[in-house]
């Protein structure tokens, strides 16, 4: 490719609405550009990468075994009825009617439509197992869409689905998948971690989660130091021992309403400690100023800007929190609709289902401009079924009793389950087994994130230069650097000989062959993380000699021209 009739597309200042250095390098290095919030365009340079990305997914599942198909993006919303997800998945959901007023969802995963075709399609135990996936575009309206690519709204997905007899079956299968997956990391070339998982509202029992180690991920991992125990923050935390309850609290103290915009500004406000490991827990809401039962817990992490929540009318935690509309909690608390605190007044507010009782709560009062502190939540509260849940933190003995945990940040990249019956049961999927009788399909799903993992590998691979991509994943293998080749006679020819020969030996070049100064031309290339450049320059030439440079260790290696296209390839 020559960057005289290509788009690079580089920026020189980093954007300022881009909060992690892979958001803004993806900017810079010109390979995303945002549309709207979540939607991106991916430039050529980018398309590169997250091509050469999908190939090695693709190239692994071919080989575990699984077969490519493709699926629609829009599906009925007939099928997710069937399953009981029309109504359980929530406003992520994005839901469009047609010309004829008939409901569709754009799809943010593919069991409905997968078991749908494995019913019609399978009859008999002889064609299973059956492991089929596709690459796809997946749609997802997101709370809180962010950091580019790695939370957008539509995202490539690559998705396995697994139809067996027996769980001995799925679980041999599930073993493959995971080794696969294994496998696509290491190809890949990042630090990352399978960990225990949560199974979440994709049902099931068993499940492993894929991360990418980068202190910019959004879940936290727990490791043992003395094991090979890793899950993921949540399943530690519901395997830990769970903590000794406080009392529900008789006193509480009155305090007026800061004016405080975000729950950091708060906690600091009232002097509450940090909660125990990950969770910020501030309660809102309460039927009377001097009772506690029926708060209604409001749990986030991190820090967050209260008018944006009020904004954006539904809050941004994920599992296992539940999303409650206001009137059902007012129903359920018996409060007067409007009567919840200062901030949970005019939107649904999230209900911590599984929280363990936790002192030093702080909640707004039933009352315009005054909080309270010291509230102890009471787990017996009606209408709320509390599981033991607890926070865990660094130094906490690890839950398969080896060693102790350490908790590090993690991107998911992938998520793999053993589904079991949930949707061949709802959807009515049997194949006649050997016996001839009728029998449920058990299944496995597999996903991995294609286009997130662009923008994690970016996270672990970068200096203040720009990108280093990992060999495998580089968009160029190869940028071909002329210096002043305007002004020289012999460079010209010298470098499209380069180009020509790099090219036939079969690797992905990028010949900058723009009228630009060469610190532009490094800058361009450094940024967008080129592996090696080779760089022609007249004084070199003299003796006969190109530079290649090393992009990840910066080493600088002396060519003979006559040899360098042989040696490099
Ligand atoms: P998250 O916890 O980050 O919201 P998830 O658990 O909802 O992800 P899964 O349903 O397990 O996601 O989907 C499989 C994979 O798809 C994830 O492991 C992740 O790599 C990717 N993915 C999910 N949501 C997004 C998104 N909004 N943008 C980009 N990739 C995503
Ligand atoms: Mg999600
Ligand atoms: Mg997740
Ligand atoms: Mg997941």
């Amino acid at each position: 490719m020559r960057t005289s009739q290509y788009i690079l597309a580089t920026l020189k200042e980093t954007p300022s609405d881009a909060e992690i250095v892979s958001h803004q390098l993806m900017l810079r290095a010109g390979m995303i550009r945002r549309v709207a919030s979540g939607l991106y365009t991916w430039l050529p340079s980018g398309l590169r990468v997250l091509k050469k990305v999908e190939n090695i997914v693709r190239e692994e599942m071919d080989k575990a075994g699984a077969i490519e198909m493709l699926m629609p993006i829009i599906q009925p919303a007939d099928l997710w009825e069937e399953s009981g997800r029309w109504e359980q998945f929530g406003p992520e959901l994005l839901r469009i009617n047609d010309r004829h007023n008939r409901p569709f969802a754009l799809g943010p995963t593919h069991e409905e439509v997968i078991t749908d075709f494995v019913r019609k399609e399978v009859s008999s135990y002889k064609q299973l197992p059956l492991t089929l996936y596709q690459v796809q575009t997946k749609v997802r309206d997101e709370v809180r869409p962010r950091f580019g690519v790695m939370r957008a709204r539509e995202f490539t997905m690559k998705d396995a689905y697994s139809f067996h007899l027996s769980d001995e079956c799925l679980e041999k299968t599930y073993q493959v998948m995971h080794k696969a997956y294994c496998n696509i990391f290491e190809r890949l070339g990042l630090d990352y971690r399978p960990v225990i998982a949560d199974t979440g509202s994709i049902g099931g029992s068993v499940s492993h989660e894929f991360h990418v180690l980068a202190e910019s991920g959004e879940d936290a991992i727990a490791f043992s130091d003395a094991s090979d125990y890793a899950a993921n923050i949540e399943k530690a935390e519901a395997l830990a021992p769970a903590e000794e309850r406080p009392a529900a609290s008789k006193e509480l103290k009155a305090f007026p309403t800061p004016d405080a915009r975000s729950i950091a500004e708060l906690k600091e406000h009232y002097g509450v400690k940090p909660h125990r490991g990950v969770k910020t827990l501030i309660v809102y809401g309460a039927p009377d100023e001097n009772e506690q039962r029926g708060l209604v817990a409001l749990v986030l992490r991190g820090d967050h800007d209260l008018n944006e929540l009020k904004a954006e009318k539904h809050p941004l935690v994920d599992s296992p929190l539940e999303m409650a509309k206001e009137e059902d909690i007012v129903a359920a608390i018996g409060a007067k609709p409007g009567s919840l605190g200062p901030v949970g007044l005019s939107m649904p507010i999230i209900v911590d289902r599984t929280a363990n009782v936790m002192a030093d709560f702080v909640a707004g009062a039933n009352k315009d401009g005054e909080h309270f502190s010291g509230i102890n939540w009471d787990r017996d509260v009606e209408n709320y079924e509390v599981a033991d849940i607890r926070n865990i933190v660094e130094g906490d003995p690890s839950p398969c009793g080896q060693g102790s945990l350490q908790i590090k940040r993690g991107v998911e990249v992938g998520h793999i389950f053993q589904l079991g019956t949930k949707y061949s049961e709802a959807m009515k999927a049997g194949v006649l087994s050997e016996s001839g009788k009728n029998q449920v399909m058990t299944m496995g799903c597999y996903g991995i994130g294609v286009s997130r993992i662009v923008a994690a590998a970016i996270e672990q691979n970068n200096d203040q230069y720009g990108i280093k991509w990992p060999q495998p994943i580089a968009p160029f293998d190869l940028a071909i650097v002329p210096m002043n080749m305007h002004k020289s006679h012999r460079i010209p020819d010298i470098a499209d000989n380069l180009y020509k020969g790099l090219k036939d030996a079969g690797l992905d070049v990028l010949f900058d062959d723009r009228k630009e100064r060469p610190g532009v031309m490094f800058n361009d290339m450094e940024l967008l993380g080129v592996p090696f450049t080779l760089v022609i320059g007249e004084r070199n030439l003299d003796e006969n000699k190109v530079e290649l440079k090393n992009r990840r260790t910066g080493e600088k290696l002396m060519l003979d021209l006559d040899s360098a296209a042989s040696e490099i390839a």
